[in-house]
């Protein structure tokens, strides 16, 4: 850290330029103590690394238990830069004693405050949530940023994401679509993640932009995502080659799918084209679109005889018994507040309409309209797959054009 207590109860910030032999002067004349447990600290003045404040060996802040290491000090000196390089009121490591938080930069703009957190080492999710929590019921937004050596691209549309890289996702408290804001001090960078469409658990689609910090604003940073961008044909090659493999892969999750496929005999590769749709607000699943989908097919589908009708809310009972038996796996999403994963399960219901396999009658009421085409072999469920989401994407594009269109008519 860059700040801490001396022993006249004034505050010392070691982010301004100082010179080593006048820290080294200092170090030797008193001590120095962590602004937020009060517990003794030591002043780091080495050749190499950034100069900071760390607490003894062995004496854990009560606070804040992040290792800071040379990228991460580095980075936080690098925001609060930029933030003062916009001219935005910003602290740095203040200690709100109201809720025992010490986040690395406060910004305070005229109608609101922003925690910005920049994380480069692991947290879990229960203290990743407390913070936030806390942070959110002083009115405060909470801004995670992470370090950008967690950025892991895996194609030019796609990134590997943990369940801990997951955390970040947000929306800034506004109702947009989530995104992940990496920042990386070595080349002044902040990364953005958007329109995440997760594809297995590990992997997800989504706009990866750049942006240089001295073209970049925070207006900017949180300004919501750009339109979708067209991976549909990418999509379904990405699909073929799951459909091939992902039965070889085992795990508990993925036994108890075959065997309920088995019972239906339908070869693991042989999905319906129905089954692995991109869903809007799939980001809630970490369990893989073709599996949660083809979940849907098999307990609500499948079992229904044509013309038949089921209440929405009978579709989140079988989501919600899949999720009790730990077939399907709901994301921690810490930072989203103005959407459930039941938003997924209808968007995912109103694109089966799209797709002809379902009507719907009223707000609440569908109707089974035909069944589910198993394909014959891996072709022919490339084919399908490629029919079938440019016949949606065409929906949705009609959707769009009927949007814009000015209403002339009354
Ligand atoms: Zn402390």
């Amino acid at each position: 850290m860059f700040v801490a207590l001396r022993e006249n109860g004034e505050y010392i910030s070691l982010v301004e330029k100082w010179k080593r032999s006048d820290l080294l002067e200092l170090r030797s004349n008193e001590s120095f103590l962590c602004p937020a447990c009060l517990s003794k600290v030591q002043l780091k003045a080495g050749m190499k690394k950034t100069h900071h404040f760390a607490h003894l060996r062995g004496a854990e802040c009560s606070v804040k238990t992040e290792p800071e290491s040379e990228y991460h000090l580095e980075g936080k000196r690098k925001l609060y830069r930029w933030f003062q390089g916009q001219g935005y009121k910003v602290q740095l490591e203040p200690y709100l004693d109201e809720i025992s938080q010490r986040p690395d930069l406060l910004v305070t703009t005229e109608d609101k405050q922003y925690a910005i957190e920049y994380q480069c080492s692991q947290i879990d999710y229960p203290l990743f949530k407390k913070r936030s929590d806390s942070y959110r019921n002083k009115g405060i937004v909470p801004i995670w940023i992470l370090g950008a050596k967690w950025f892991k691209r895996q194609s030019t549309y796609s990134v590997r994401l943990s369940p801990f890289q997951w955390l970040f996702a947000t929306s800034f408290n506004q109702p947009f679509q989530p995104s992940i804001h990496y920042y990386c001090p070595d080349t002044s960078t902040f990364v953005k993640l958007s329109n995440l469409q997760p594809f297995t658990t590990s992997e997800t689609f989504c706009t990866i932009q750049f942006h240089k910090e001295n073209v970049h604003t925070f207006p900017k940073l949180l300004a919501p995502n750009q339109p979708m961008f067209t991976y549909q044909s990418l999509w379904v090659r990405k699909k073929y080659k799951w459909r091939a493999s992902y039965s070889v892969y085992s795990s508990n999750q993925i036994a108890s799918f075959l065997s309920s496929l088995y019972q239906y005999q339908i070869p693991p590769s042989h999905l319906p084209a129905e089954a692995g749709l991109p869903v809007r607000s799939a980001y809630w699943f970490q369990t893989p679109p073709m599996i949660w989908q083809m979940w849907m097919v098999l307990d609500l589908l499948l079992p229904l005889p044509i013309g038949d009708t089921f209440f929405f809310s009978k579709a989140m009972e079988v989501i919600s018994k899949r999720i009790a038996s730990n077939n399907i796996t709901i994301r921690h999403l810490p930072l989203i507040f103005h959407t459930q994963y039941s938003l997924a399960v209808e968007e995912y219901l109103d694109l089966l309409v799209k797709a002809g396999q379902l009507k719907k009658l009223t707000q609440t009421i569908y109707q089974k309209a035909r069944e589910p085409h198993i394909p014959a072999n891996l072709e022919e469920a490339y084919n399908m797959d490629l029919a079938l989401i440019k016949r949606l994407e065409i929906v949705g594009k009609n959707e769009e054009v009927g949007m814009v269109k000015p209403n002339i008519g009354g």
